[in-house]
């Protein structure tokens, strides 16, 4: 075999009782769909023949080095806590050092059943495969912190959900896997030694200069904070901000039933679960101040004076909401060309954001286009948009360079949901082009691409994504 990943795992040297080791679930007849390879060069990773990739990206072979396990965690789900979850579908197939000297987790996921599979199958299905795929990597390209693609595998298996389905395998690469509800997890058994173990190693591998729990916490907000205000600035929606799919390093993980807004609503919902709008667009900025409040009280028996940390975690978790309002404020005076803010500049951003919510702007193509002529089109009332419009641009003259500054943050492409649908379904019936394509016009997200307009087009009407499923 020609394929060979350069092993080398930390994340088995922790005790125990933070995993099971087990290999994958065999797939009857495994083919790749898609295969990253400029992430494997950065990974250190030779590419074999794809029937060797579908093999070993199947986890119907175990390649040399690695030590699949999966990992315990637990967390809250929609607000109520479940004490154990843990990798119910995936594996850790084991750790790689990249190119600049990181640490990055593969691992597979819809690799079959674990002892933390509850009552799922341990499968996934291609329709969210491909779609974690896609998205995830438009990410990168936007330049916001994530996960990262490196494999897609066709089971040849179905899957069973509210119809027969096709099986596939998604390989994912992250800067590792410990997520709040890791920490959760030990707090909640009172298993104080384990919690110790997974605070040394969380510091050793993504904040080596936090000498604290409180310096830990504070690393892990301002990163948090960066995280959703990216997501907001290009209209994205996770869908399911679970502690347990909120990661310690600062990346995007679980895209589940993410989308991306086409109008612009604040309480704009597409995940088929949110049945109460926890996760709506606006309501993110609130939820990571949440899901940070549930991590500031795993680590208060990290330190020896709880009183005092109670007290010191609280004012770093309060300090939340205004970091969140600064950070917003900068990245979306950015959106309208300022790059220094003043008092007054976020009214300016506020007032559109008020017009695009009653005519039901195109989020994406109202931002873009303020770099062109034809943001006015956007609005069903464009006399409204010609009085903010002469405002703003008595007050951009003052600006050096605010059209290349909104081209460099207001993406021109976006992975649409009616076209991650529609790739989804051509993938079904065996058709990548769609994926291909997409894949391809993603991955320069700020440039104009003529050859690409259709792909910048709304959803007409019938093709309105209302719901998003994982
Ligand atoms: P998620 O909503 O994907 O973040 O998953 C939440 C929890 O459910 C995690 O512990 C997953 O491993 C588990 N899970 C999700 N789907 C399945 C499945 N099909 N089989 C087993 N476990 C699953
Ligand atoms: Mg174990
Ligand atoms: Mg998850």
């Amino acid at each position: 075999m020609t394929l060979h990943i350069p092993f080398d795992n930390s994340y088995g040297t922790l005790p125990d009782r933070f995993f099971t080791r087990q290999s994958a679930t065999p797939v009857s007849a495994p083919t790749l769909l898609a295969f990253n390879h400029e992430l494997a060069a950065q990974l250190g990773i030779t590419a074999g023949t794809d029937a060797e990739l579908a093999q070993v990206f199947s986890g119907n072979q175990v390649p040399d080095g690695a030590d699949p396990l999966a990992q315990v965690y637990a967390g809250h789900q929609f607000g109520g806590f479940s004490p154990q979850l843990g990798d119910g579908r995936a594996l850790l197939l084991g750790e790689v050092l990249d190119a600049n000297g990181g640490r990055r987790d593969i691992q597979l996921k819809g690799s079959g059943r674990t002892p933390y599979s509850r009552n799922g199958d341990g499968r996934a299905w291609l329709g969210p495969v491909l779609r974690e795929y896609l998205l995830s990597e438009a990410f990168h390209a936007l330049g916001i912190p994530t996960t990262r693609a490196l494999a897609a595998v066709a089971t040849g298996d179905r899957i069973q959900r509210e119809t027969g389905l096709p099986g596939a395998i998604l390989t994912r690469v992250a800067s590792s896997h410990i997520r709040v509800g890791t920490f959760q997890y030990f707090y909640a058994r009172g298993d104080y030694d384990g919690l110790r173990a997974l605070y040394g190693y969380t510091v050793a591998r993504h904040y080596p200069a936090a000498d604290s729990p409180l310096a830990l916490l504070k690393a892990v907000i301002e990163r948090q904070v960066n995280l959703v205000v990216k997501w907001m600035s290009v209209g994205f929606i996770h869908g399911v901000m679970n502690t347990d799919n909120t990661a310690l390093s600062g990346e995007t993980i679980d895209f589940g039933p993410a989308a991306f807004m086409d109008t612009y609503h604040p309480v704009t919902v597409y995940s088929s679960i949110d049945h109460q709008g926890r996760y709506s667009y606006d309501n993110q900025a609130n939820i990571i101040g949440w899901n940070m409040a549930q991590f500031a009280s795993s680590l208060v028996p990290l330190v020896e004076n709880s009183d005092s940390a109670v007290k010191e975690f609280t004012e770093a978790v309060n300090a939340m909401p205004a970091m969140i309002r600064d950070t917003w404020r900068r990245a979306f005076t950015a959106k309208i060309g300022i790059s220094n803010p003043r008092e007054g500049d976020e009214v300016l951003v506020s007032e559109l954001l008020v017009l695009m919510a009653n005519q039901r702007a195109d989020f994406t193509n109202t931002f873009r286009s303020l770099s062109g002529e034809a943001a006015r089109d956007q609005f069903t009332d464009p006399t409204t948009f010609d009085a903010w419009e002469a405002t703003w641009r008595a007050r951009i003259t003052e600006e050096d360079a605010p059209e290349a500054l909104m081209q460099s943050v207001n993406p021109a492409i976006i992975p649409r949901n009616h076209r991650v649908e529609q790739m989804i379904q051509a993938a079904i019936s065996g058709d990548m082009a769609p994926f291909e394509r997409l894949m391809q016009v993603l991955a320069r997200p700020y440039e104009d691409q003529p050859e690409a307009i259709d792909l910048t087009y709304p959803p007409q009407p019938d093709e309105v994504v209302q719901a998003t499923f994982c």
